[in-house]
């Protein structure tokens, strides 16, 4: 590092506090240092000032496969020459459907979009034609985008408005509960006739990396299965990353539509929704609408078929799965070391840290680690070179190797000695 470790950061910072609200654009990252990056290859970020980080944040997800992947980029230079967006069809998209439908096993059809906001909106939208009901159910803690039905914050067990203009009315439509709680779901489905969909994290991947119950995902399914109402899978983390088939496949239940995001498509802004033809089919019908000038454009699905070509043919599950648990039995041992409660829990390939008695194991309990404590740590760990959010979520990708985690781990025990020093 220079003397003015950050300076070029801070410059830019300045510019971007004057032309973009908050130095960001979304509103996620106001929560980050802001540093400015220059490139990133596999897992490692670069900053304007030269620094470089070991990356687990891996763009809110994204990349999977590591930064800037050599054949993902080759297929999408390759396909983008002969253009972008068609507006109209073309072959990259069937074969992008085909394989994808291919790896969740359940679902017939999908539909592409750009944002994971987009794609939960299209299956909630589905859902309601499909069976002419209005409500939806949704647990706490479970994100499922921005808008005005879905952002929320949970008081006292209601969703509450999480934003200023958000049109609270919205939130009327849905019934907020507990996850991981089958009681809850048979009684709330059981006591009304007009819930449309009850959607869910499979796991809880957004707050703690908790995983359901034994039994919990087969008791709602039954449930919704009892009450005609349409079973949503939000995927967008967990889909392509938690197994090939996402968590429809690992915990072995599979819903009506699920949506996902994130791991598909190497860094891609792609999105899709999936489900059986005959609920899907109504987009195709035209009765129910699903619309955008970006859907399955030619450098997403290029993306997309390159990025599942190769979890395909190289699955680099098992690989991140053991790198993921070196790195959390690592973390433990070393807050041990410097006597820091820090409780590492959930999927190795996206796992939770945070300061306080664990294990969490719903959204409640999650409430009484320190977030505060464990966020000034993520700073102090970004100032040693690992970059990391700080609302406790660590992201594996295929991209970390064994000596990156051994680097991770002599970074983090530095950040320690700096924290109870
Ligand atoms: N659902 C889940 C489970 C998510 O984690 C996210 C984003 N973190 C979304 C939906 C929204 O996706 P996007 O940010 O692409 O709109």
């Amino acid at each position: 590092m220079t003397d003015q470790p950050t300076q070029r950061s801070r410059e830019l910072h300045e510019r971007a506090l004057r032309v973009l609200p908050g130095g960001v654009n979304s509103n996620i990252r106001l929560l980050a240092p802001p540093v400015f990056f220059d490139h990133a290859a596999g897992c490692r970020l670069v900053d304007v000032d030269g620094n470089d980080y070991i990356d687990y944040l891996l763009g809110q997800g994204p990349n999977f496969l590591g930064h800037a992947p050599a054949d993902i980029l080759d297929a999408v230079d390759e396909a983008t020459r002969r253009g972008m967006v068609y507006g109209a069809q073309h072959a990259l998209e069937v074969e992008a459907a085909e394989r994808m439908l291919q790896m969740l096993g359940w679902a017939e059809q999908v539909r592409f979009g750009v944002s994971g906001s987009e794609s939960v909106q299209a299956a909630l939208r589905l859902a309601r034609a499909v069976t002419g009901r209005t409500r939806f159910v949704r647990f706490e803690g479970h994100y499922h985008g921005w808008f005005d039905n879905v952002l929320a914050k949970v008081d006292e067990g209601r969703a509450v408005a999480a934003s200023e203009g958000q049109m609270t009315h919205h939130l009327d439509d849905s019934v907020m509960l507990p996850w991981n709680d089958l009681e809850a779901v048979e009684r709330t489905l059981g006591g009304s006739d007009d819930i449309a969909a009850v959607i869910m994290e499979p796991v809880m991947l957004n707050a703690g990396s908790i995983e359901p119950r034994p039994g919990y995902l087969e008791g709602v399914r039954a449930a919704c299965d009892t009450h005609r109402v349409v079973l949503i899978f939000d995927e967008v983390i967990s889909g392509f990353r938690v197994a090939p088939g996402g968590a429809a496949e690992r915990y072995g239940v599979s819903p009506d539509l699920a949506t996902y995001g994130k791991a598909m498509a190497g860094g891609w802004p792609v999105s899709a929704l999936a489900g059986p033809a005959e609920m899907m089919g109504r987009f195709g019908t035209g009765k129910v609408n699903h619309s955008g000038t970006f859907n399955a454009s030619v450098m997403a699905c290029a993306a997309t078929v390159a990025t599942l070509r190769r979890l395909t043919d190289d699955p680099p599950y098992e690989r991140i799965a053991s790198r993921g648990r070196r790195l959390m039995d690592g973390l433990s041992r070393l807050a041990d070391g410097h006597g820091l409660d820090l409780n590492v829990q959930g999927l190795p390939m996206s796992f939770h840290a945070g300061f306080g008695d664990g294990p969490v194991t719903d959204y409640r309990s999650l409430g009484h680690l320190d977030a505060g404590r464990y966020d000034r740590f993520t700073r102090t760990l970004i100032d040693h070179g690992v970059w990391v959010a700080g609302r406790g979520i660590w992201y594996l990708s295929a991209a970390h190797e064994e000596a990156d985690i051994d680097a991770t781990l002599e970074r983090v025990e530095a950040a320690m000695k700096a924290t109870v020093s």
